[in-house]
Order: C-alpha cells, then sequence, then structure tokens
C-alpha cells in the first residue's frame, strides 16, 4: 500500500463519524484500500424457484441444510452490530427471498434497526404479486427485479421455466404498491436475439424502471456458470449507440453500476461491468450467505463464520472486534479475469 493510501486509511480509522442517524460511532469499518464497508448483502436462502443457468444449475442438490441457515433472531443480531457498525444499507437476496417464510418480518426487524436507513430487496418477481403489499409496509423501498428477455419462451428456457407472466403481475404490483425506483437487471448474452437489448430498453423506458446490464461472472462450475454467454458489455453499448445519444448519467446510488441517460430524456441504464472493467476500487460492501459465512468479496473465498460464534454465545462487542477484523481481511479485487476457472461458489450461495 502506498504511503499515501496508509495515511488516508489511519486517519479515516481514527475519525468519528456522523451516521444517517446521527449516532457518534468511534469506529467504522474500513478496510486496508481505504474503503468504507457501509453496505451488506444478504442471502436469506439459498434456494430458489428458478434455474438460470447462469446461476443455480438444474439438477443442482448440495443446499444448505436448514439446521445451518440463520435464524431471523440470528440475522437480526448479526445486522445490528453492523449498523452500530457504520452500515447503514442492507440488501435482501438469495437464491430467491421470497422463497423464505415470513420475509416481510424480517424485513420490518431489520429496518427498524439503528442505523439501518436503506432496506433493499433483489427478486425474480415471480412470487412478489402476492408479497408485496407487506413487504413495502414492512420498509423494503427498493427492488431489483431480474429480467434477461421479454420473449416468454425464452425466459423459460433461460430460467429452467420460469413463467414471464408471474414476473409482469410482480412488476406492476411492485409498481402499484410504490417501490422506487424499480430496477431491472439483465443479464446480457452473447447468443440473445439482435433486438433483445433494445426490447427490454424501451419496454423499461415505457414503465419508468431503470435497466441495469450485467456482464455473466464465472461462478460457480465452468460450463455451468455462463461464462459460455459472456458478452461484454462494451459491445451492448456500441451496438445501442447506433440507435440512441447515450450521455454518461448521474445516478450512482453507491453501486458498481455506470450510468448512461438517453439524451433528451431522464431515463437511465446502468452498466456493471465485472469482466470487462472492474470496480473493485469503488466496494463498499460485504456478503452473508444463508450460513451465516461473512465473504469479503464475491470472487474470492476469504471469509469468517458468524453463524458457528453466534450460537457458540459470543458476545456483542466480541462479535462487532470479529466483524473489524474480518474487514481488515478483504481482498483488494476479484480475480475473474486472471483466474476464470478458479471455482467459486454458486451465485445462489453467496447471494448475487
Ligand atoms: N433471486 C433473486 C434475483 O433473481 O434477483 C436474487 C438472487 S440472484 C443470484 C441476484 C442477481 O445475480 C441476479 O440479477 C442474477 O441475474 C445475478 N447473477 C446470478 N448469477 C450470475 C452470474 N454468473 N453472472 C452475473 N450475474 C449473475
Amino acid at each position: 500500500m502506498s504511503d499515501a493510501r496508509k495515511t488516508n486509511v489511519e486517519s479515516a480509522q481514527k475519525s468519528v463519524s456522523m451516521k444517517p442517524d446521527n449516532r457518534q460511532l468511534d469506529q467504522k469499518l474500513i478496510d486496508p484500500f481505504g474503503r468504507q464497508i457501509e453496505y451488506v448483502r444478504l442471502s436469506v436462502t439459498d434456494k430458489c424457484n428458478l434455474r438460470c443457468f447462469y446461476c443455480l444449475p438444474k439438477g443442482f442438490k448440495s443446499f444448505e441444510n436448514p439446521a445451518n441457515r440463520l435464524s431471523y433472531d440470528e440475522i437480526e443480531r448479526v445486522i445490528r452490530a453492523f449498523g452500530e457498525l457504520g452500515v447503514h444499507r442492507i440488501r435482501l437476496t438469495g437464491g430467491e427471498p421470497l422463497v423464505r417464510k415470513n420475509l416481510a418480518q424480517l424485513s420490518a426487524r431489520l429496518s427498524s434497526l439503528p442505523g439501518i436507513d436503506d432496506l433493499s430487496l433483489s427478486t425474480n418477481a415471480t412470487l412478489l404479486e402476492g408479497q408485496a403489499e407487506a413487504l413495502y409496509a414492512a420498509g423494503i423501498r427498493r427492488i431489483n427485479v431480474s429480467l434477461d428477455t421479454l420473449d416468454q419462451c425464452r425466459y423459460a428456457e433461460i430460467t429452467g421455466g420460469g413463467k414471464l407472466d408471474a414476473v409482469m403481475q410482480g412488476l406492476q404490483k411492485a409498481r402499484e404498491v410504490g417501490f422506487n425506483p424499480i430496477k431491472i437487471n439483465m443479464v446480457v448474452m452473447k447468443d440473445a436475439p439482435v433486438d433483445e437489448h433494445q426490447r427490454v430498453m424501451e419496454y423499461c423506458m415505457r414503465h419508468d424502471f431503470t435497466l441495469r446490464f450485467i456482464e455473466t461472472m464465472p461462478m460457480g462450475l465452468p460450463g455451468q456458470n455462463g461464462s459460455e454467454q459472456y458478452l461484454s458489455l462494451k459491445k451492448v453499448k456500441q451496438g445501442l449507440d447506433r440507435h440512441y445519444d447515450l450521455v454518461p448519467g448521474l445516478m450512482t446510488g453507491g453501486g458498481p453500476a455506470r450510468y448512461y441517460r438517453i439524451n433528451g430524456t431522464d431515463f437511465q441504464i446502468g452498466f456493471i461491468t465485472p469482466i470487462s472493467q472492474h470496480f473493485c476500487e469503488t466496494c463498499n460492501r460485504v456478503r452473508i450467505s444463508v450460513d451465516g459465512t461473512l465473504y469479503l468479496c464475491l470472487g474470492q473465498e476469504d471469509k469468517v463464520e458468524l453463524r458457528t460464534l453466534l450460537r457458540a454465545g459470543i458476545s456483542d462487542e466480541a462479535l462487532k472486534q470479529t466483524i473489524v477484523d474480518a474487514i481488515a481481511k478483504k481482498p483488494e479485487r476479484h480475480e475473474f479475469n486472471q483466474k476464470p476457472n478458479q471455482v467459486v461458489r454458486f451465485m445462489s450461495m453467496t447471494g448475487g
């Protein structure tokens, strides 16, 4: 680490910060590369009602033993600890979070924790119609919905039998209930029909959804992780540039997307490019898997198992110290390009 960066890290670690709820924190989570960790992505289940070929291969059976799943009490305890360390954004993910029972109850508990001011959800939306109202009432405001195509047959092919109609109903309900923003996450694929990006884009424009294109990441076993369908978003952008005047956009949201706006409109498109232009230097997040493992990087194996500590009766202070020590081991970056065949977990295990 350079001297300048060391000074930056040391002074940031010493500083006393004002968090959004104006509490005084004596410790922030700053990693060895000067990045402040303020965002936790929490996998509430590794199960999913879909089988997207790049995420959870057909026939996958190695789901976590339910006894090893963090209970809602345990999750609340861990997130409270993160909140006291300056994390203020939590995203519920999975697997498909809506397949876990009583998710709205958990959401209400997390959204009322001190310091947590942003609770969001990633979902495939197939079960959203029936749960949207309860989730909104529980404090979730922002949702991301995975949708890679508007063609029913292709949707069923990509997702291993998913029903596009259910997604559409879920999205409509989400709009009625008031979620804002609603973001559509579209994994781009080499073999997609030529007009697929444009079709999804026009659909999002009509419905006032923010669109984000995502490059496939080689997670899980080669041949089962979609890497053969990898398409650089540079190519997607070049294709769109022929039809639209895309200018740099403003929406940042603290996430990895670089946004463009169609000139003359408010419509924003995010480009999430883990492979063609990684964004690790701005990484502000860690992930907790369904079994309570704290993963420090999506593309590396560095981790700390919190469940065993919780069940062994760790104190709140020691839990916080464990988290602080873990953040000190956060890797600088993933190595998807350098080691494309390195087998890291399937995305559904970590929580995408
Ligand atoms: N079930 C929820 C959903 O559908 O959004 C949340 C979990 S899913 C794992 C979260 C996101 O990860 C989705 O947008 C999905 O497209 C993305 N994803 C899964 N596997 C991926 C891969 N190999 N490369 C890139 N994105 C992936």
